[in-house]
Parts: C-alpha cells; structure tokens; sequence
C-alpha cells in the first residue's frame, strides 16, 4: 500500500544527496491468495525493485506491505525472519544465484537449515522428494551446478524455493534466460507446483508472451507506476492505457482477425531520476494533451466491466470513443 522505493544518488564535488531515483513511487496492489500476479513493464520501471521490497530485500522507503493481514512494519527481526520462510524468490539467472561450490543437495540442505524446517536426519529424504517434484532424478542432487543445463538449473532454483514451504513465490524473470521451449516447460511446472502446493506467484516479467501465459491478473508498471491493473483477460482483450496497448501491439498475435497495427513507442524510456511531469508517459505517448504534462492521472476504474480493471490515463474514455477497445482498431 503506497510502497516507494527511493535509491539516493551522490555527486557533485561533495558528494552530497544530489536526488532520488524514484524506483517505486506510490503503488499499491493486492496479491489473492493461490493467484498469479504478474507485474510487466520495460527495464527500469520498478518491477523487480517492488518484488525485492515485497520481501524486503530492499528497505521500502515508504508504505505499507501486509501478508496475511499483518503489517510487516510491526514484526520484529525474529517474527520477520519466520515470516521469510513463507515468501521466497526464483531468480532470472539460476546460474548465478546457486553456489558453484555446492553439491545440489548441500545447496537444498543449507536452504532449510536456515529456516529450521526440516530436521537435519529428514533432510536426504527431502531432498529426494523436492528433486522429484521438479521434475529431476534424485540421484542428480548428487553433482554442481555446472553439470546441469539451464532450465535445470531453474528446476534447482524452484526445489531450494519449495525446500522451505513457502506460501508465496516471487519469479523474477525466472525463465527469461531460457530458449522458448524450455520456458514453456518451466511454466508449466511453476502451474502444476502451484496446483499441487496452493502457492501463489508474484510473477515479474517483460515478456508479455510469457505473462499472457502464466497470469490471473496483471499489473503495467512504467517509471515507477501502475498505469493499468486488471484480470488478464481483461488487459489483453481491453487494454485501456496507451502504454499498454502499445506494449500489446508490439507481440505477434496469433489470431489474424486481431491483427493489429503496431504503436511504435517514440524514444527511450526517460530517466526515474527525472521523470517527467504530469503523466509520465507523456513523452512517448501519442494521444498526450497538454492536461499530461501537468497532472498526474489517478488510477481510476475503466468502463470495461469485467471485474476490477483499473487505468491512469486522462484520455481513456476518449481513445475508446476514437479508437475502439481492442488492439484491433487501436491507432
Ligand atoms: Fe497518454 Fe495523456 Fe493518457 Fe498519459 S494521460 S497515457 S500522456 S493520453
Ligand atoms: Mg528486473
């Protein structure tokens, strides 16, 4: 609930507090329990810095962040680190984030030693089951990281996550590094694991392909900001923002009836040192008035009546009235 993330920068001959990058700047979302929320967004616009802040790997600078309804600011460190065990991250690059130097099943054991789930003399027999459950041999648990491919290194990754029974699961780009149809295989594990064990995902992606794959609802970030929220369907069928209707038209569409132009976003993503007044899409938007160089556009219900779907854009209802609500007639 209003969760910002600042990063100071220094400079200057004294190095003093030149300003912020405002990671994150005022959002807030909700995560039901079993679903997958995705957030999406170009490089830079906060969504790996909001799941790191979710589970406080970073310090949010500001705002509110409840599981469970318990306001995680009120927990001490020791409630916090119990807390940690039922919210646990997968990384994009698996490779990097498993110790090269670690048998995989040293690797499991010292995950839940750490979080004193399993005892020690239970530990093998659980390592056997987590590998098995990802889909690996047990007897494979034996070797390093190295010995195993990708998208088995991401199987590891998603073992060490389930080693502690966690409730909620942040995927951070977790099959990015993958080729397509490994991807696809993660992703169904993530699916079945999630089926089998009620998790839920926060799952962070640029990939729309990916998302529209995987997701119940989805969240748009762009500089820092939710610019669209909505159930999946509802997004990719009804998009309301410019910006992600942009983000929509530049994915190949299998449905040749839908084809759509493609919206070509003008220039750079500006940067969240200085972001640009009003909305922070202006500069790259084409429908932008003068009104979006000045106001900052609440996120406010859109007309498309499909459960909870929310959008900041000034000019919503307008480029629905022009252009229609699909992808298809979008400009
Ligand atoms: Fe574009 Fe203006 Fe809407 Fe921002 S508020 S997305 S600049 S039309
Ligand atoms: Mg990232």
């Amino acid at each position: 609930k209003n969760l910002k993330k600042y990063f100071p920068v220094k400079g200057g001959v004294l190095n003093r507090k030149m300003a912020d990058v405002k990671a994150v700047d005022d959002i807030s979302f909700s995560i039901n329990e079993g679903e997958t929320l995705s957030i999406v967004g170009e490089s830079g616009c906060g969504k790996s810095t909001t799941g790191r802040a979710i589970l406080r790997l970073e310090e949010p600078t500001d705002g509110e962040i409840y599981f469970e309804g318990e306001d995680f600011r009120n927990l001490s460190k020791a409630d916090l680190r119990k807390k940690r065990k039922d919210m646990q991250i997968i990384f994009q690059d698996p490779f990097a984030s498993l110790n090269p130097r670690q048998k995989v099943k040293q690797i499991l054991d010292e995950a839940m030693a750490i979080q004193g789930v399993v005892p020690k003399n239970d530990r093998p027999k659980r390592i056997r089951e987590l590998m098995d459950v990802v889909g690996l041999r047990p007897q494979q648990a034996e070797r390093y990281p190295h010995e195993f491919s990708g998208g088995q290194r991401q199987r590891i990754g998603i073992a060490r996550a389930l080693s502690v029974d966690p409730k909620l699961i942040v995927c951070d780009e977790a099959v990015s590094a993958l080729d397509v149809s490994t991807q696809a295989q993660v992703l169904n594990l993530l699916r079945d694991l999630q089926k089998k064990y009620g998790l839920t995902y926060l799952f962070i992606s640029h990939d729309l392909g990916v998302v529209r794959h995987i997701s119940d609802r989805v969240v748009v970030m762009y500089l820092g900001k939710i610019v669209e929220i909505g159930d999946k369907k509802a997004l990719f069928d009804e998009p309301r923002h410019p910006y992600t209707r942009a983000l929509l038209s530049a994915i190949p569409v299998p449905d040749p009836e839908r084809k759509s132009e493609r919206i070509v976003l003008e220039g750079d993503v500006p940067s969240p040192l200085d972001p640009p007044s009003g909305c922070r899409f202006h500069t790259r938007c084409p429908f932008a008035t003068d009104i979006c160089k000045q106001e900052d556009p609440d996120l406010r219900e859109t007309d498309d009546a499909n459960g909870d779907h929310r959008a900041a854009c000034h000019h919503m209802e307008e480029i629905v009235a022009q252009y229609g609500t699909s992808q298809k007639k979008t400009a």
